[in-house]
């Protein structure tokens, strides 16, 4: 349920307002917009009485949410939530391009590849620590001295690093190494005990889309995270499964505009996963920012042959740097458009 304030509501009646409802165990997400202030209550609503509320003098207007997300609902929160990570951002007009290789390999190889992606325009460093492998014989990450390595990487450039936590017992060596988002990878979307530790901790979290996951699922893994406190999650489309074999998934584009309505976080593409095929990258990654994405993640690796993990989807250095400039000039090119529109 949302309740609509006027304009100026008195204070005292809106903080009795408030405690009325919190005794009823309802908890509240107030939403102080330049027109009016919205109060979003989560918990059981069914009680309560709408058109007590709606009588108020500080009420402008009540209505029922119907979706089952609600802290992550437009509805509760109109203005897009942006996201600070170390001196950048994500969402609210900057284009958050995250690259890097699919796992740490060495110290040389993740210094050398932030390196090279800082220079071409990369805002954060990617690399996968813990690996979530389909087969148990191959490469499952450094564990803790890949988090290591990526550490003194971000030492060396300041990139702030994303990295994916698979299991609740990798948490305290996440704050150990400084980790500045953290990622749930789509086998994990579901997992519900690793949502609910993650949402009370402080650090950014980035969902990605299980591979069979709809919109709304989506949206309650993300709706998991913030009930916990945390409202600082981004969430990352990777591709589906579909019939089509040839690309590794299906990279579901609509699903920015649709997301643009239905939430106020931050959303990011992954083309390297969803497409399996370095060639496919920047069209793709072109296609999301031009379709309002607020940020690509992309792998990049300085020798894709020989990849520990990934190496088909990986992108060397030197064609990483022109697909950045491309977006940036796509992305800047979307923004004046959207400014000059009727
Ligand atoms: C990854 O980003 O390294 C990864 C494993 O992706 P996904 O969870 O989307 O498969
Ligand atoms: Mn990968």
């Amino acid at each position: 349920m949302i309740v609509i304030l006027k304009r100026n509501p008195n204070p005292e009646q809106l903080e009795s307002l408030i405690a009325w409802l919190r005794e009823k165990g309802i908890s509240i997400h107030t939403s102080a917009g330049v027109e009016n202030t919205i109060l979003g209550l989560v918990g059981d609503t069914s009680k309560l009485d709408m058109d007590l509320i709606a009588a108020l003098d500080i009420v402008e207007d009540v209505k029922r949410v119907q979706e089952p997300f609600k802290n992550a609902n437009r509805k509760f929160h109109p203005e897009d939530t942006v996201i600070r990570v170390g001196d950048t951002q994500i969402g609210g007009g900057v284009l958050a391009i995250m690259a890097g290789p699919c796992s740490v390999e060495s110290e040389a190889q993740i210094v050398g590849i932030a390196q090279a992606v800082k220079a071409s325009g990369a805002t954060m460093l990617r690399g996968g620590a813990f690996k979530p492998r389909t087969s148990p014989y191959a490469f499952q990450g450094l564990g803790e001295q890949g988090l290591a390595f990526l550490r003194a990487a971000k030492e060396e450039t300041g990139l702030p690093i994303v990295t994916e936590l698979m299991d609740l017992n990798q948490l305290p060596l996440f704050q150990k190494y400084d980790v500045d988002v953290i990622q749930i990878g789509a086998r994990n979307m579901q997992n519900f005990d690793l949502l609910k530790v993650v949402g009370q901790q402080e650090k950014p979290v980035m969902v990605k889309r299980g591979m069979s996951a709809t919109y709304e699922e989506w949206l309650m893994s993300a709706e998991y995270v913030m009930a916990g406190g945390n409202e600082n999650v981004i969430l990352c489309e990777r591709g589906i499964r579909t019939f089509e074999p040839f690309t590794r998934n299906t990279l579901d584009l609509s699903c920015i505009p649709v997301l643009r309505r239905l939430t106020h976080l931050p959303i990011v593409v992954d083309p390297s996963h969803a497409t399996g095929k370095s060639y496919l990258v920047e069209p793709m990654a072109l296609g999301a920012v031009a379709t309002g994405a607020d940020g690509v993640l992309i792998e990049v690796h300085n020798d894709p042959a020989h990849a520990l993990c990934d190496g088909p989807q990986s992108l060397k250095p030197e064609e990483f740097d022109a697909v950045a400039r491309k977006l940036l000039k796509i992305h800047s090119l979307s923004r004046s458009l959207a400014e000059t529109a009727p």
